[in-house]
């Protein structure tokens, strides 16, 4: 499969004009674009696991990864982590690979904990690595009976002495089974429900921590269940203070659920390329597929939601940058963003008719790639409460 036409590509960078960015942003993604179009491959292998360590060494040796990590001091790209930036490499990546951005993505929410929270000597030791791709990072929030209800994770941090001993399970974790690094969320027990809650950063191979199971889902990516037993850890790798890793895990979404939209604007950016490219050469009742209004309208709703679904992502990123408070932003994004993308990926699928579901075509790479979006890092429905919960506020008598 070849990679985005180079017509679509500069098309891609139109929206880099509007006032949410700054010059820099759009020699970002013109920069990555050339990068990508040259050394990310469109297909995914066999081996996803090799993939994917082999995408996180080429992303950190171009460069790309100083923008998964907050502070120059710490081998990133600048002082603070730049949500504008990392939502411009997702988006640009998406377009031309689903493991591209997974393996960006999860270096940064991996290691966000770190960034924003992480001690002197945490940001030392793992964030120039992550930098550079030479350490795999993961984020370790959910469980078997805690992900939308994620207050309620059962997997418990006991102190003893100078350690904490882990015990119990987390699931859907990304990057597990090849992750060096793990940031893992455990109930500590200062107050009940969120406020209990710590995070930990935890290596592979650590006693008492082990690889439960590899979970295969529709769009291939590295993801497991993670055990622990007994797993002790020093107090020194607690992230933040005791009882304040809920809030941790929260501020990271907060960068990286925005960053979840921009994700989806690629998908979807590339499949209203792929439909426009199948519409024009189509050729079908002594016209084009393009020639017919149905179809006209399709592309219409397409290039409509796709914008509308860009304003709300970059207007959450800017607003981030700007020091404001993202919640509701950041929520309408990833919900417009993600259930956007698919309607547009599915009219891709259609206008392609029975090649659109012909394995290894690139409008059904993007119609397996995109559901899970619509689930991860707050499905549509938790998004959906939250920008209710901030419409209420205070308006109930
Ligand atoms: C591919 C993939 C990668 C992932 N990567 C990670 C990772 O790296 N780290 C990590 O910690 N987790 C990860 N997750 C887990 C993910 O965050 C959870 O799957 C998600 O939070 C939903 O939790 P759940 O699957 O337990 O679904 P449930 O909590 O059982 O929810 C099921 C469905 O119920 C609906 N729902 C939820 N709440 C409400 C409500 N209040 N009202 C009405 N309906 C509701 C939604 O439609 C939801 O999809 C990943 C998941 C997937 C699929």
């Amino acid at each position: 499969m070849n990679p985005p036409r180079a017509d679509a590509a500069a098309a891609a960078l139109d929206h880099l004009d509007w006032p949410f960015f700054e010059p820099r942003h759009r020699a970002l993604a013109a920069e990555l674009d050339a990068w990508a179009a040259h050394h990310v491959r469109d297909v995914h292998g066999h081996d996803v696991d090799a993939d994917c360590r082999a995408l996180v060494r080429a992303l950190g040796a171009a460069g790309w990864l100083t923008h998964a990590v907050g502070g120059t001091a710490y081998g990133g790209a600048g002082d603070a982590i730049d949500t504008r930036a990392i939502c411009i490499l997702r988006e640009t990546l998406a377009r031309h690979n689903g493991l591209a951005d997974f393996a960006f993505a999860m270096q940064g929410l991996g290691s966000g904990a770190i960034s924003l929270a992480g001690t002197e000597a945490q940001k030392q030791a793992w964030l120039p690595r992550v930098a550079r791709g030479e350490t795999i990072s993961a984020f370790a929030l959910s469980e078997p009976d805690a992900g939308s209800d994620v207050a309620s994770m059962q997997c418990a941090a006991r102190r003893d002495g100078d350690a904490y001993v882990l015990d119990g399970e987390k699931t859907w974790i990304s990057n597990g089974g090849i992750a060096d690094l793990y940031v893992v969320f455990a109930r500590t027990g200062e107050a009940p429900g969120a406020r209990g809650i710590s995070a930990f950063i935890v290596q592979a191979g650590t006693p008492g921590f082990e690889i439960a199971e590899r979970i295969d889902v529709i769009a291939p990516h590295p993801l497991a269940r993670l055990r622990f037993r007994g797993c002790r850890v020093a107090a020194s790798q607690r992230i933040g203070e005791a009882g304040e890793g809920f809030k941790v895990a929260m501020r990271t979404l907060d960068v990286f659920r925005t960053s979840v939209a921009a994700a989806a604007l690629g998908f979807a950016r590339r499949a209203l390329e792929e439909a426009i490219a199948r519409a024009t050469s189509r050729r079908m009742f002594q016209g084009t597929l393009a020639d017919f209004q149905l179809t006209q309208a399709k592309l219409a709703q397409m290039a409509t939601t796709i914008d509308g679904a860009a304003l709300l992502t970059y207007r959450a990123a800017w607003q981030r940058d700007c020091g404001r408070t993202v919640t509701r932003e950041a929520a309408m994004a990833k919900m417009a963003a993600t259930e956007g993308a698919q309607q547009v990926i599915d009219a891709a699928v259609q206008l392609w008719g029975g090649l659109g579901v012909k394995s290894g075509v690139t409008v059904e790479r993007l119609y397996r790639e995109i559901r899970a979006l619509r689930i991860y890092e707050g499905a549509t429905e938790v998004q959906q409460l939250i920008i209710a919960r901030e419409l209420l506020k205070g308006a109930r008598a």
